[in-house]
């Protein structure tokens, strides 16, 4: 069985005229998927039940990923879902809404790529979860279109997508990078290039390869400590001179791209927040033209805190004196844990 969300606008020509059917049929059909969110064949109303047939036949179906659980932050601006995909995995999905005045709510989708992840990161909850499997691309694009749908009942519509809820993208590159062109393309998604950010711990072949697509999307890379021996404490699988490698891979993907890359930093108490530590990253990231999202920690089952405000105000205010630009965000919805201490608002905010 394939599903059709799978598959790649050009394919789908294919796939309509392989069937015996006209060319238009593929538009109408791509126009179905990305317009009317179906949950089945069965939905598809405009088109033809023998051309349904053929699909069947020819072994396309459409996968769903069902609502098993909703939470809604006290002010309404985060929505945290689990969804249930067709072999009863359950995965986060969250969306993050700003609004301004009367004008459209900025609305930031914020999605998983993997089920569990292998990178272990100490303070985090998806690191000490374990591995399950990989997503497929038509899993990333379900989570996005199950959100679509909601937002499309209230006249509202997704402007941003992140790849920052569970897993590491760059460990799951072919299905990400799949999604990705779906998500893009006109004749599917079709939300422009710019308005997606895919985050990652520093997968450097990944990061390679990514500079090399002909893509102008975000990247973050979580960095977390300004040296290599505070970097391996909180992320295991990082490289004995990652700190580095990441510094140079920010210089490339910029180089390559155009798009100046965020370095996210989870603030930590008694860990990577002292006033001596950030001296050293201002040192590390003078004149480097990276940006900083500070992250006050979301506590996980580790026992990590975070900082006073005082302390992360002090941090911010080391970086800003050697004219590292960075910021720092309160999250929104952290009484909804939105979710497994990762799926922030304040890094989103600045992307
Ligand atoms: N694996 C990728 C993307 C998913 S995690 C990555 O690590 O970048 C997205 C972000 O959430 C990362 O910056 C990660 O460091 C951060 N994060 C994880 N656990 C967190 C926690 N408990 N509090 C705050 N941020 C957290
Ligand atoms: Fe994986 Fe990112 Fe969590 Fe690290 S922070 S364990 S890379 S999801």
């Amino acid at each position: 069985m394939t599903d059709l969300y799978s598959v790649l606008p050009d394919d789908v020509d294919k796939l309509v005229t392989s069937i015996g059917q006209p060319r238009y049929r593929a538009d109408q059909l791509l126009h179905m998927l990305y317009r009317e969110f179906p949950k089945d064949m069965s939905d598809m109303r405009q088109i033809p039940s023998e051309m349904k047939k053929a699909l069947a036949s020819a072994g396309y179906t459409i996968g769903s990923a069902n609502e098993v659980h909703r939470v809604v932050s006290e002010d309404g601006q985060t929505t945290k879902l689990l969804l249930k995909l067709c072999d009863g995995t359950l995965i986060e999905t969250v969306l993050m809404q700003y609004r301004k005045g009367n004008s459209h709510p900025r609305s930031t989708i914020c999605v998983s790529t993997q089920v569990g992840c292998q990178m272990g990161c100490t303070f985090c909850a998806t690191g000490q979860m374990g591995f399950e499997r990989n997503l497929k691309a038509e899993e990333i694009v379900a989570q996005v279109l199950h959100f679509a749908s909601v937002l499309q009942e209230r006249k509202e519509h997704v402007t941003n997508i992140v790849f920052m809820g569970m897993g590491e993208p760059l460990a799951n590159y072919a299905e990400t990078i799949r999604a990705v062109r779906l998500l893009t393309h006109a004749r599917a998604f079709g939300l422009g290039q710019r308005h997606i950010t895919i985050s990652t711990v520093g997968v450097m072949k990944g990061i390679d390869r990514l500079a090399e697509e002909d893509l102008q999307i975000g990247l973050a890379i979580s960095l977390h400590a300004p040296n290599d021996e505070l970097r391996r404490k909180l992320v295991p699988t990082a490289g004995p001179h990652s700190v580095k490698d990441l510094i140079s891979a920010t210089r490339i993907y910029f180089k390559k791209t155009g798009r100046r890359v965020t370095l996210e930093y989870a603030l930590i108490e008694g860990v990577n927040d002292s006033p001596e530590i950030a001296a050293e990253l201002a040192t590390l990231l003078k004149g480097n033209g990276a940006h900083v999202n500070l992250i006050p920690v979301n506590p996980t089952a580790g026992g990590f805190k975070r900082p006073r405000w005082k302390r992360i105000t002090e941090f911010e205010h080391v970086l800003r004196e050697s004219d590292v630009n960075c910021t720092v965000r309160v999250e929104k919805g952290s009484e909804i844990s939105a979710a497994c201490g990762q799926l922030r608002t304040d890094v989103v905010k600045n992307l």
